[in-house]
């Protein structure tokens, strides 16, 4: 993805995988601005790590509790930030034009890293209620004292009895990704005028979303979010706005 952008933007750089150990992640990252890199992605396990060695963080990292996005300045400055709320939300937003956060309430599934970065997302674009269930319930009533009244937790075991009046149905958690467990839930209840989002995108169609699509409800895939989200770190490092374009999701896709 980011070699695409390099490219279509003619800048002469690279995005390179690195991995590193948790016990390394202090001590290494700050020497990468020295050799040369402008910025990083992060991901698990070091996204909250990656909060700590910040010089500066954005609020909505700062409220997510964790980041994906480092950009580092002059004088060993690193400035954290969290895009993956940005990639949730303007990736429905670009396939669902007329959608918006506040039309109504909405479930989310799981109570992850990812749904606290969903989380803030939904709330900074007015959702009214946001309920919440995840199977172990006290990462769940964690987020509600984290993002407060608008959310509200009900029962895993309560999904189906939830499903009527929604606005937006979107599943954080890992189940239906491949190599995980299956999505088992009972979707009867499902309204035709939810739109369902998975932000699970190997495969691209999840079980959650098939269902959904059966029974007439819009529905948003997941791999749009990983794409914007690599927007605002991008923007950063190299001052232009990376476009998304059809072939480069097919890129993505093969
Ligand atoms: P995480 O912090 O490990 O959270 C995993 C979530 O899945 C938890 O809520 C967990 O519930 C739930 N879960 C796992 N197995 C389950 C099962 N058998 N039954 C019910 N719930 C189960 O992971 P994360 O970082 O939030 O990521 C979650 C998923 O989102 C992953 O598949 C990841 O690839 C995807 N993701 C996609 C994007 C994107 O750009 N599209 C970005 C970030 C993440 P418990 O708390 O009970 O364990």
């Amino acid at each position: 993805m980011h070699g695409y952008w390099l490219e279509q933007n003619k800048i002469n750089g690279h995005y390179i995988p690195l991995s590193i150990s948790p016990d390394d992640f202090r001590r290494l990252v700050p020497e990468l601005a020295k050799m040369g890199f402008v910025g990083a992605n992060v991901t698990i396990p070091h996204k909250l790590s990656a909060l700590e060695i910040a010089t500066k963080v954005s609020d909505r990292a700062q409220l997510i509790g964790a980041a994906n996005t480092l950009t580092f300045g002059v004088d060993g400055e690193i400035f954290a930030d969290n895009t993956d709320g940005y990639g949730f939300i303007t990736n429905i937003k670009t396939v669902c034009r007329d959608w918006a956060a506040s039309d109504g309430p909405s479930l989310v599934l799981g109570a992850g890293g990812a749904a606290r970065a969903v989380l803030s997302a939904l709330l900074d674009d007015g959702a009214p209620q946001i309920l919440i269930t995840n199977r172990t319930r006290s990462k769940a009533d964690s987020l509600k004292r984290d993002f407060g009244d608008r959310i509200s937790v009900i029962d895993w075991a309560d999904i189906s009895k939830n499903l009527y009046a929604l606005n937006t149905l979107i599943n954080t958690t890992s189940l239906g990704m491949v190599g995980k467990d299956k999505m088992d839930l009972d979707l009867t209840n499902l309204s035709s005028q939810t739109l369902v989002t998975d932000i699970v995108y190997t495969p691209l169609e999840t079980e959650l979303l098939k269902i959904a699509s059966r029974k007439g409800c819009r529905t948003v895939d997941g791999l749009g979010m990983l794409i914007y989200q690599g927007i605002p770190g991008f923007e950063k490092w190299f001052g232009k706005t990376p476009i998304v374009t059809p072939e480069l999701r097919e890129i993505l896709l093969k």
